[in-house]
């Protein structure tokens, strides 16, 4: 039987981070990947062709001296990785009824851009970029230095986005302009907190770059960071149990078949399907099991994805936010069925940076409207399910068209995928795109501890703090930390 210091379920960006750090200190680690294909989110394939990007669309905060930047740069990619920043004076472009607006990057540039729309409001975007700011800091790589992974910002958790954003400006229009990509957060005017809203802004304002030629290359640099360390890093590997005797995990069994010995076990699959896994033990109560079954999840994501004829359709240095509605907020009663919404992002490739390849069109999609194929496998849901997709992508194009931007005529191919495809490729739970929300009003009870009561299993990814690449970021080093100690770990990325 393989033995391991550490073993890894899912190799998400938590699982690869984590890997990357712990072989660079000298652990003996096992990256275990049930898809053939790495990189959970951080995944891209190919289509006639060209590369398409599952679930990142740009990055936040990739300057020098910024948390992601240095991240990589300890992780040993960053001057291996291809990107792009976005436009400076437009990184995103808010269409609100009949105007555009844009978010500029810097404080000052933000603030100067959206006041040519609404003059009178420079005080207050002055103290919305301040609390921004304020938020932001709260995970820093000078606080890294001094060995501090991130400062306390519970108080923004339990404050409501929507809530903070009226407190600050009156002006309803404005309001739904600085909440107009919500959409990066799942957001929902009754539940989301302003953290997740200023950490997510905060980060892009900084530094929002997209990466040229899809996201997977940081999925393979830290594949080979890890191998290069001396681990292992396997696909078509699923974890069909995590094996406990005597109230400590011994190691895991991949495939129903092959069982491994490990004595840490990390699992970046979401809580409720890691607990799923566990052999029954007497450390893990039902309490605990109850709770993490009872979180709510946010809503999934249905994606068209267009392949354009070739140099037909100008390259967007920038993601268009499309709302339809009033309120900006999406709202599962209103929208069902509808399209509200949407979120255009044009990848960026190596081979052209005049004319797009790709474009993907992401919209909000609660798994509910495709109950009819909940119990179906992929590739095994029918011909009413393909119409249901061509129905939505027919919608979508028909409401990016009412915004004025035709696409049809330059379309060579469309691809779609539904909170069905998160589900059943990357585990998530209902499919949901960011994993458990933390509902401003009780937020703790949202919180999943990296620590489990098995002294040797831990939790990663993005259900337990903030989503995305920055949130997975901070957890994975939380989680590592766990291990190496948290100011030894923070001290030696701070000053990589
Ligand atoms: C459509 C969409 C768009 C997004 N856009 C952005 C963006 O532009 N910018 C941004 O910062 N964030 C974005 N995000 C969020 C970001 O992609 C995620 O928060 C982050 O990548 C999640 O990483 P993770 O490691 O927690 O999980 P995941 O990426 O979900 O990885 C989990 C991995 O575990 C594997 N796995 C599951 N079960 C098992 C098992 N039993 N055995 C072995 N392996 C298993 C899965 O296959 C998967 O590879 C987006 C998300 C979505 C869905």
């Amino acid at each position: 039987m393989s033995k391991y210091d550490i073993i890894i379920i899912g190799s998400g960006l938590g699982g690869l981070e984590c890997g990357t750090i712990l072989s660079k200190e000298g652990y003996n680690v096992c990256v275990l990947e049930k898809n053939e294909l790495f990189g959970g989110c951080f995944q891209t394939y190919r289509r006639k062709g060209h590369l398409l990007d599952t679930g990142i669309h740009y990055i936040g905060s990739l300057n020098e001296g910024q948390m992601m930047h240095q991240f990589f740069r300890y992780a040993g990619i960053m001057d291996k990785l291809k990107v792009r920043k976005l436009d400076e004076n437009a990184f995103d472009k808010v269409y609100y009824k009949n105007r555009e607006y844009d978010y500029a990057m810097g404080y000052e540039s933000f603030i100067d851009t959206l006041c040519k729309a609404f003059p009178g409001e420079r005080e207050n975007l002055r103290q919305y970029t301040a609390l921004l700011a304020e938020v932001g800091s709260l995970i820093s790589v000078e606080n890294l230095k001094k060995g501090i992974i991130s400062t306390e910002g519970m108080k923004y958790f339990n404050t409501s986005a929507a809530g903070m954003i009226a407190r600050i400006t009156s002006n309803p229009d404005l309001q739904s302009v600085l909440a107009g990509s919500a959409l990066l957060y799942g957001g929902l005017r009754e539940h989301s907190n302003f953290y997740e809203h200023a950490m997510i802004n905060n980060s892009y304002i900084q530094g929002a770059y997209r990466f040229i030629d899809g996201s997977m290359q940081v999925a393979d640099g830290m594949i080979n960071v890890i191998r290069g360390n001396g681990g292992t890093v396997l696909n078509s590997s699923e974890v069909t149990r995590i094996i406990v005797e005597n109230n400590r995990v011994q190691g895991v069994e991949i495939n129903g078949t092959e069982q491994i010995e490990g004595k840490y076990v990390i699992s970046n699959v979401h809580p409720k399907q890691t607990l799923t896994l566990v052999d029954k033990n007497r450390c893990i109560k039902n309490a605990y099991i109850s709770r993490i079954n009872s979180l709510e999840n946010t809503y999934g994501i249905f994606t068209l994805y267009l392949i354009m004829k070739e140099k037909c359709y100008p390259y967007m240095n920038r993601n268009l936010y499309l709302h339809g509605d009033n309120d900006v907020w999406y709202n599962k009663k209103n929208s069902m069925g509808r399209t509200t919404n949407c979120m255009i992002s044009t990848q960026a490739s190596s081979r052209n940076s005049d004319y797009v390849e790709v474009i993907s069109i992401l919209t909000p999609m609660y798994i509910d409207e495709l109950s009819a194929w909940l119990n179906t496998l992929p590739e095994q849901r029918g011909e009413e399910y393909k119409a249901f997709k061509k129905e939505k992508a027919t919608q979508l194009l028909d409401f990016i068209k009412s915004h004025g931007i035709d696409l049809t005529g330059h379309i060579e191919a469309m691809y779609t995928t539904t909170p069905l495809s998160y589900r059943d490729f990357t585990g998530t739970c209902d499919g949901s795109a960011y994993g458990i929300i933390k509902d401003y009003k009780c937020p703790q009870i949202g919180f999943v501890s990296t620590r489990t009561k098995l002294e040797n299993l831990f939790l990663t990814g993005q259900n337990l703090n903030v989503h995305g690449a920055l949130g997975v970021t901070l957890t994975s080093i939380i989680t590592c930390g766990e291990l190496l100690g948290h100011e030894y770990l923070a001290k030696k990325i701070g000053h990589a």
